[in-house]
């Protein structure tokens, strides 16, 4: 059956690496609205011009737009057997959405949809966010205190040059705390209601989370 698996939890959390990896060890795509965004972004569409003026501000781009994107994204034919979804949705409005996009992909092909929260201290992420470092290329992620990469600013994986994101700075994280707790965090309950919330403590390693996010993988 189609594995539909999407990802709650503030930012710097340990999503995006966690993420990758969980869509490299079950073989499907990582689908990350925030990479789709910078990339229209690099791109200078006339979407990616309207993204950056919200993605600065640390607030969320329009639903109507993220929701375009994404609904191409999920149709292509590498979802087919199922997606990791990371930064999707971020507003009930958003996830509201996402039924619908759902529906309309799978038509009558039946589905298992679960939302993974990862539940952290989050003290410890504005430090998190501003030593932070990823690949433009792979979408690999490190960070300069905690996770170096061998080589400074080199991917141990792809061998691209690391990017600081223009937007993990501190000013603009604190902004992105607040857009969390404000439109984001309301979905734990939205799913719970629903029964498909799955809850790990994201306190720890990166190989701690990995053996926890493991176990609501089925
Ligand atoms: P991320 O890479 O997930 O930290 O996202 C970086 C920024 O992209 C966010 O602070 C938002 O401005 C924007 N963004 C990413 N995903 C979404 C989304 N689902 N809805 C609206 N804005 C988003």
């Amino acid at each position: 059956m189609k594995k539909e698996l999407i990802f709650l939890g503030p930012p710097a959390c340990g999503k995006g690496t966690q993420t990758n990896k969980l869509a490299e060890y079950l073989g499907f795509p990582h689908v990350d609205t925030g990479s789709l965004l910078r990339a229209e972004i690099a791109k200078e569409t006339e979407e990616g011009n309207i993204a950056k003026s919200f993605i600065d501000k640390g607030q969320l781009v329009p639903a109507e737009l993220v929701g375009k994107i994404i609904l191409k994204r999920l149709a292509e034919d590498d979802c087919k057997n199922g997606y990791v979804l990371d930064g999707y949705p971020r507003s009930l409005e958003q996830a509201e959405m996402l039924e619908k996009i759902n529906a309309e992909i799978n038509k009558e092909n039946a589905a298992s949809f679960r939302a993974i929260y990862f539940d952290i201290d989050t003290q410890i992420l504005i430090d998190r966010i501003v030593a932070r470092q990823s690949c433009p290329k792979c979408g690999e992620i490190y960070n300069k205190k905690f996770k170096p990469s061998k080589v400074e600013n080199i991917c141990d994986r792809c061998g691209a040059e690391l990017k600081t994101r223009a937007d993990d700075n501190e000013e603009t994280a604190k902004a992105r705390f607040d857009t969390y707790f404000r439109e984001t965090e309301p979905l734990i309950k939205f799913y719970e209601d629903k029964g498909v919330l799955y809850k790990i403590d994201a306190n720890g390693s990166i190989d701690e989370v990995w053996e926890r996010l493991l176990k609501v993988i089925e």
